[in-house]
């Protein structure tokens, strides 16, 4: 029996980790839930899977999960803020934690289960964006075992041999020649450039093959998801950027491949739907059910390929600069991007000004080595203001 947190249990993934989780009685245990302010879907929640722990994000949010839990009859235990979160996440009682908050909020917890030596189920990619050395080093440290949930690395996790996992070898050892990680080209693949300004938020937000989270979908708009997860390939299978390519592949049926010496391409392929990674990743090395059908290849009868165009997404030349760049680079780029893209989501700026955004605080802010997480929090909080300031 494993006992889980899932960080983010309101989420997009949160709420797929739950459906895979009811699957498996038999195999998974809630230890704590967690969300922001979404308090009746938590109580909802709490009341299917009784979890020892729910976390919040204020007291005020506390208090009211509070009362609707006892008028359910639920003894859970009530918690909230940030130390909350990491105490779910390194708790003796929890083996296995889902990082699936979004953002840079995830962070400490996913550090602090990291450094607990947990099972991490890591969807957050922002906070191994921000903190990729350190966290990789608090992961071999602490002999945590980190398993990636993006549908792209959960594929190319799955198109490695089974001794890359095992073994200290790098991928070149490993006859491995480049990573081709695939994008879909979001809803704005095909648009007149000179429209671009004109969108909408529902139109960004809008993904044409994936329902996620509002973030992460004007992420896959501006394709600087796509940058934020090179960076994360980078780190996770450590694959030197000019060994990992994107290429646009509309369908969304390859989640990425993995290209050989010896001339093989090994794909993962499925149906656009994160409960097939998070099974993959919960239950590895075995597999269990996760609800998804299998793919109908008659039916999708076509699989295209191209280049990504980096005039229409140039988020995703400035994630290249900032991998290139190193230090602090990764983790400035990161917070601009969530101001931007959350000044997006208000109706501050239009659509453009996302990437003209991040590309002035990168330019403000040079980037400086990074050595302690505590310099990676300042150099956070430090280009967040910036991009306050410039918007
Ligand atoms: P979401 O917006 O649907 O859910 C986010 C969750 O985090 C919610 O439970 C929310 O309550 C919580 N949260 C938000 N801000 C918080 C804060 N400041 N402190 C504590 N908790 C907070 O997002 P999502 O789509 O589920 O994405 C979650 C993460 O997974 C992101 O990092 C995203 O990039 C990654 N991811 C998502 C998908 C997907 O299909 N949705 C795919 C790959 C990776
Ligand atoms: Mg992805």
């Amino acid at each position: 029996m494993q006992h889980i947190t899932i960080l983010g249990s309101t989420g997009s993934i949160g709420v797929s980790t739950l459906d895979v989780v009811a699957r498996h009685p038999d195999r998974y245990r809630v230890h704590a839930l967690t969300a922001q302010n979404k308090v009746e879907e938590l109580a909802a929640q709490c009341a299917q899977f009784h979890p020892h722990v729910a976390v919040v994000g204020s007291a005020e949010a506390a208090q009211k999960l509070q009362v609707l839990l006892r008028g359910l009859g639920l003894q859970t235990q009530v918690e909230y803020g940030p130390a909350a979160l990491c105490a779910v996440a390194s708790a003796p009682e929890c083996d296995c934690v889902m990082a699936a908050i979004v953002g840079g909020a995830g962070l400490a917890p996913t550090l602090a289960a990291a450094r607990a030596g947990k099972k991490i189920l890591l969807a957050n990619k922002e906070a191994l964006v921000m903190s990729g050395p350190l966290l990789m080093e608090a992961v071999a440290a602490s002999g945590a075992i980190l398993m990636p949930i993006d549908s792209e690395h959960n594929a190319i996790f799955q198109c490695m041999p089974a001794a890359f996992h095992q073994q200290q070898r790098t991928p070149a050892q490993h006859g491995i020649e480049k990573i081709l990680l695939t994008a879909s080209g979001g809803p704005f693949l095909n648009r007149a450039l000179d429209t671009l300004d004109q969108v909408t938020c529902a139109e960004a937000i809008a993904h044409p093959k994936w329902v996620m989270g509002r973030k992460i979908s004007v992420d896959s708009a501006t394709m600087m998801n796509k940058g934020l997860e090179v960076i994360e390939a980078h780190w996770l299978f450590g694959v030197p950027a000019d060994r990992i390519e994107v290429v646009i592949h509309p369908q969304s049926v390859v989640h990425s491949m993995v290209s050989y010496i010896d001339g093989s391409v090994l794909a993962q392929l499925g149906n656009p739907d994160m409960r097939t990674p998070i099974a993959h990743a919960m239950a590895y090395p075995e597999r269990i059910a996760s609800g998804v059908a299998p793919i109908d290849l008659i039916k999708i009868a076509q699989l295209t390929f191209e280049h990504p165009d980096l005039l229409r997404f140039p988020c995703l030349k400035l994630a290249y600069d900032a991998l290139q760049a190193g230090g602090s680079a990764p983790a400035i780029m990161n917070a601009a991007n969530e101001i931007a893209v959350q000044a997006f989501l208000d109706g501050r700026i239009g659509f453009r000004a996302i990437d003209q955004l991040i590309a002035r605080v990168m330019a403000a802010l040079p980037s400086s080595p990074v050595t302690d997480i505590d310099t990676v929090f300042e150099q956070d909080r430090r280009a967040r203001d910036t991009a306050a300031s410039f918007i």
